[in-house]
């Protein structure tokens, strides 16, 4: 491949497929997050994201991600531009991704906000009916969730590029508003994508911090029938899970997932409609201060990106 910036590291081919994320890194697991998770252990309520109606239910896996860096989630002042300039500034023709599609899908939109009619008209996404799609959160400065998912995919596009993926965007701001949740799905459908990630920020109480993945539960109504993406969907998220951990430097959830980062949940009309692995992604609380001053610092977002990018680099690449 023709890019490996200063700070990228690439994907490591000799990984099992299957590996537990925990083995042998348990003892590298820094005091910070040993600390996350006890909190995490001896508190939290469920915590409101998007789309959200219904208990997320604590994922079964045993799979927590862990660190084996020390990486600081410190925010940066500066507001990094979406990507490095690589040296080599083609999509690579070629690199371990060549032939596989990602479809990405930044969570809401920044248009949202004026079609609210548009927006709240209902979509069957199987087990019942929701909202074509929402507002999404802000931070209490006003920093949108929109404008954060977009940012984050651009520059998560460019990284999955550079390995040499086709990906796509099921919106980039060019849209009067949505596309509804229903519509999303079907894009990764249609795509035949290999793996699909929906970038999100969530809403919750101050106090509840760190990220969490969304892994679809087994659902099997109406249009909705996830048994064929729930096993790979799971490998994806916790590949996605341990990759953030350990190049964010953020946490796990305090607030669902008992520590794991993992969330499994039934009520999502984006996973429910999937026929392709998917998973969600909330990168932090935008209503945290401290989890804001990270999603509002373009070069924690830029660690974000890299995280979920070799995520899904790994669980691609197998
Ligand atoms: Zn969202």
């Amino acid at each position: 491949m023709s890019y490996v910036g200063p700070d990228f590291d690439p994907p490591q081919p000799r990984r099992p497929r299957r590996r537990p994320l925990t083995v042998a890194v348990a003892a590298l697991v820094p005091g910070a997050l040993l600390g996350w998770l006890v909190y995490a252990a001896v508190g939290g309520s469920g915590g409101g994201s998007e789309e959200a109606v219904g208990t997320p239910t604590a994922s079964t896996s045993s799979s927590a991600p862990t660190t084996n860096s020390t990486s600081s989630g410190a925010p940066a002042t500066d507001d990094a531009k979406p990507s490095p300039t690589p040296t080599t500034s083609a999509p690579a023709a070629s690199g371990p991704l060549k032939g596989k599609v990602v479809v990405i899908d930044p969570g809401h939109n920044p248009n949202n906000f004026q079609h609210t009619a548009d927006i709240n008209k209902k979509v069957n996404i199987g087990t019942g009916w929701k909202e074509c799609d929402t507002t999404g959160t802000s931070t209490n400065s006003g920093y949108t969730e929109a404008k954060f998912t977009l940012d984050v995919a651009h520059r998560l596009r460019t990284l999955l590029e550079q390995q040499g993926a086709t990906v796509k965007l099921t919106q980039d701001g060019d849209r009067t508003y949505g596309p509804c949740i229903d519509e999303r799905a079907k894009i990764g459908n249609k795509a035949h994508a290999d793996a699909v990630v929906s970038i999100h920020a969530d809403g919750a109480g101050a106090g509840q911090r760190g990220f969490h993945v969304i892994l679809p539960g087994k659902v099997k109504a109406g249009a909705a029938n996830t048994g064929p993406i729930v096993t790979s969907s799971a490998d994806l998220g916790e590949r996605i899970a341990g990759n953030f951990v350990r190049v964010t430097g953020s946490a796990p959830s305090n607030y669902v997932g008992d520590g794991t980062g993992l969330v499994t949940r039934k009520d999502l009309g984006g996973l429910n409609l999937s026929t392709v692995p998917k998973v969600f992604i909330e990168c932090g609380n935008m209503r945290d201060s401290k989890d804001a001053a990270l999603l509002t610092s373009g070069a924690w977002r830029q660690k974000a990106a890299r995280g979920i990018s070799e995520g899904i680099v790994s669980f691609l690449r197998g």
